[in-house]
């Protein structure tokens, strides 16, 4: 019996991880599944999944069956010929052929012997991916129908990529390359109501003190450098648990998830520090800002509206007291 030219072992097999799949919410799990399902369709040692990169220039595995994360350079290796030319692959003799990067195998010790990759599109046919398998089982060849074989796993992991793509660039800010007022939502939504009544979990607000006068002084490029420049000074400053998002204009917000209220503080007075010490070069100018921070704990029977509000309350009472300071509830 066959139904879209799978096999009924095939269609099990498919049907299996389905139902894993149909559980799983997180991209991270749903990325894995659809790897394994590719390797057990088409019976080799190794699959990965590779995301192009376009901001550094490299690719990367997204996914990779029992090795950590692997980065190329863009247009490298069969994986990066591929890509740039959306054309799917078989090798079976890789050290044979120019194309072939075999930096990986040296960093991890494996062996290619065969090779598979194929380009992953979007809707619009631009390649954001590449499925790859190593290694056909048995000491076997790859052949032209583990290509169909890799299809069905192919489309759907080029199906989430893109709808990751999409979802990231939603609640990106443009300028800044922080994440948006959604992106907090999401954030808060995901790290922080969940936990909201066994642990302490903080908000810290902030605002660059005279960002109006600034901007008409040195003018509006200058403040969006400005604005761009403190981004890069949060992000240098937090860790990897917390979020940092614009707000809104020039206005700022973290989320500390289990974090008590004086470490938040602490955490605001660094960042404090770090903005007025820091310089951000523009044109020919060296530019300066303060800025002045609202710290407050977050209240498990608040809603999240409500809890911004609370954090915004010490913001206003630090630009109150004279600006460029920390004011925790
Ligand atoms: P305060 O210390 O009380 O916060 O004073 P302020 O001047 O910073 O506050 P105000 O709210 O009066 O002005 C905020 C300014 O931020 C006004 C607006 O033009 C500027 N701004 C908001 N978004 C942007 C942006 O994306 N780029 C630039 N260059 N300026 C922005
Ligand atoms: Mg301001
Ligand atoms: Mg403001």
């Amino acid at each position: 019996m066959s139904i879209f030219g799978k096999s009924k072992k095939e269609l099990e097999i498919i049907g299996n991880y389905l139902t894993v799949l149909y559980k799983e919410k997180r991209m991270s799990q749903t990325m894995s599944i659809l790897n394994n399902l590719g390797r057990e369709l088409i019976g080799s040692d190794r699959c990965s999944f590779w995301c192009v990169d376009t901001k550094s220039d490299t690719l990367w595995t997204i996914e990779a069956h029992n090795v950590d994360r692997i980065v190329i350079p863009k247009g490298s290796g069969l994986v990066g010929y591929a890509i740039d030319n959306n054309e799917t692959v078989i090798v079976n003799k890789p050290y044979k052929d120019k194309r072939f990067n075999s930096d990986v195998d040296k960093k991890t010790g494996y062996k290619t012997k065969s090779i598979l990759v194929m380009p992953v599109t979007d809707s619009k046919n631009h390649v954001i991916g590449a499925y790859q398998a190593v290694n056909k089982l048995h000491g076997k060849k790859f052949k032209q129908r583990d290509v169909k074989k890799l299809l069905i796993s192919a489309v759907m992991l080029g199906k989430i990529l893109e709808a990751d793509i999409l979802y990231n660039s939603a609640v990106e800010d443009q300028l800044t390359r922080l994440k948006n007022r959604r992106g907090f939502y999401d954030f808060y939504e995901s790290y922080i109501a969940p936990n909201a009544s066994t642990c302490n979990n903080c908000v810290i607000m902030c605002d660059i003190d005279f960002f109006k006068k600034f901007n008409d002084t040195y003018g509006h490029n200058a403040g969006d450098a400005v604005l761009r420049h403190v981004a890069n000074v949060f992000r240098e400053n937090i860790r990897v648990d917390d979020g940092v998002f614009r707000w809104g204009g020039e206005e700022f917000i973290f989320l500390l998830p289990n974090t008590e209220t004086v470490d938040a503080a602490k955490m605001a007075e660094k960042l404090r520090k770090a903005i007025e010490d820091s310089v951000c070069h523009f044109e020919d100018l060296d530019l300066h800002v303060t800025m002045s921070f609202g710290v407050h704990a977050v209240s498990p029977d608040a809603t999240v509206d409500e809890n911004v509000k609370l954090a915004d309350e010490m913001l206003y009472r630090a630009k109150e007291n004279g600006r460029n300071q920390v004011q925790t509830a």
